[in-house]
């Protein structure tokens, strides 16, 4: 018998999946609306002129490959933090922000859940929106918390459950950990208004819940990187201590350089002091240090006032041509004459959309029209062109009516 015998076939990644079978179809129209990464118009992914400018300069500089520190780039954090907090945030000004680079957003959840799970001092149960993304259940039950759901969305309307989300919060242990998707909220593409995010708020102070921001989209979602982290500026104002997730896979389209940050809002310099060594020990054991060109790419970007001016009307440029195909489905649909409403196809925000598509309507997408999507019907705005939209709203069409 050998070894690993006793091993059971593993499920495959629902994603994944679906670019497998796109990938098998020979159909010349075919639509893939799984993606999780920007495409332009002409479908193709899209290196920012931006990023291509700052490898230029990294490449010219003939840097060496030393290790970073633990934490990594400093000129990197110190500018992620300030895109996400802006220059002027008090955590910033009166030194208790924590903050260490990370393997993307996942590293930082990831070095987010095993600190809280060693270090919080109250019940080790995280809240995670219902629906969330897929991954957030397994980071955070593989760093050692427990996780749980609140309601979020509401399938009937097809938009944000705000009464169920704040019951749900008040009605929660006490000083439990709450993940919150600070914009453009996957795979539902549904944020509460500035109003509603100053309600979670309230109802979070009251029961003491601590709020675990999860950034995977800054600027992605309106456009303005600004607009995008209202949320997260609002908690610090109101003098939450919190954590923070940052990916910079979305919006500088570094998805494979595996770039981000994870912070903590710590009550003094001297508790951030020791928040950071505690980091450091979680860290050293998992990969040592991180990668260094990515946060190189991103801190020669984000450190020249000229090139960080070009980026952030290139995430405009990316927010914006989603925000196009989303009026443009919409208005195909509508001229079909669908007898539906599909106002949520403009009304939610970010890279996803999330149709109201049923299983078996997602079924017939794929098996008659050669347009695939998952079961969940999330539907990646990314996926849609100027070129393959008008087919897209006829498959639509004809599995809805
Ligand atoms: N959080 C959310 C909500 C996401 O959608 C993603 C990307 N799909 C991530 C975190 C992390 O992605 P990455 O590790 O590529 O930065």
């Amino acid at each position: 018998n050998s070894v690993f015998a006793k091993v059971t076939q593993g499920p495959p990644d629902a994603i994944l999946g679906i670019t497998e079978a796109f990938k098998t179809d020979s159909f010349a129209e075919k639509i893939n609306l799984g993606v999780g990464a920007y495409r332009d118009d002409a479908g193709k992914p899209y290196v920012l002129p931006s990023v291509k400018e700052a490898e230029l300069r990294l490449v010219q500089q003939m840097l060496d490959k030393e290790y970073a520190g633990i934490t990594g780039v400093p000129a990197f954090t110190k500018l992620a933090a300030t895109l996400a907090y802006s220059p002027e945030s008090k955590a910033i000004t009166e030194d208790r922000l924590m903050i260490t680079q990370s393997i993307s957003g996942t590293g930082a959840l990831r070095i987010g859940g095993e600190f809280l799970a060693r270090w919080y001092p109250h019940g080790k149960t995280i809240y995670v929106p219902s629906p969330t993304w897929a991954n957030h259940g397994a980071v955070f039950r593989d760093s050692g918390l427990e996780v749980k759901s609140y309601r979020y969305y509401d399938q009937k309307t097809i938009s944000l459950d705000i009464d169920g989300l704040l019951d749900d919060l008040s009605s929660i242990p006490k000083k439990s950990m709450v993940l919150l998707h600070a914009c453009a909220h996957n795979p539902t593409g549904v944020d509460p208004t500035p109003d509603q995010w100053k309600m979670i708020a309230e109802v979070m102070k009251k029961n003491e819940l601590f709020p675990f921001f999860d950034m995977a989209y800054q600027g992605f979602a309106s456009g303005d990187a600004d607009k995008d982290a209202f949320a997260l500026r609002y908690f610090v104002e109101q003098d939450f201590e919190l954590v923070l997730a940052q990916s910079f896979a979305k919006n500088m389209g570094l998805y494979g350089e595996r770039v981000g940050a994870f912070s903590l809002v710590t009550a003094s310099p001297e508790e951030k002091k020791r928040v950071d060594s505690q980091i450091k020990i979680v860290v050293r054991p998992l990969y040592s240090n991180p990668p260094v060109h990515g946060a190189r790419i991103a801190s020669e970007i984000m450190g020249d006032e000229k090139l960080n001016a070009q980026w952030l009307g290139e995430v405009k440029g990316m927010a914006d041509r989603i925000i196009a195909m989303r009026s443009l489905l919409r208005e195909n649909l509508e001229k079909l004459g669908s007898s539906r409403s599909w106002t949520h196809i403009t009304s939610q925000i970010g890279m996803f959309c999330y149709s109201g598509l049923t299983p078996e309507q997602v079924d017939d997408l794929r098996f008659k029209h050669s347009v695939y999507l998952t079961r969940d019907g999330r539907i990646s705005m990314a996926g849609v062109t100027t070129k393959n939209v008008t087919r897209l709203a006829e498959s639509i069409y004809a599995v809805t009516e």
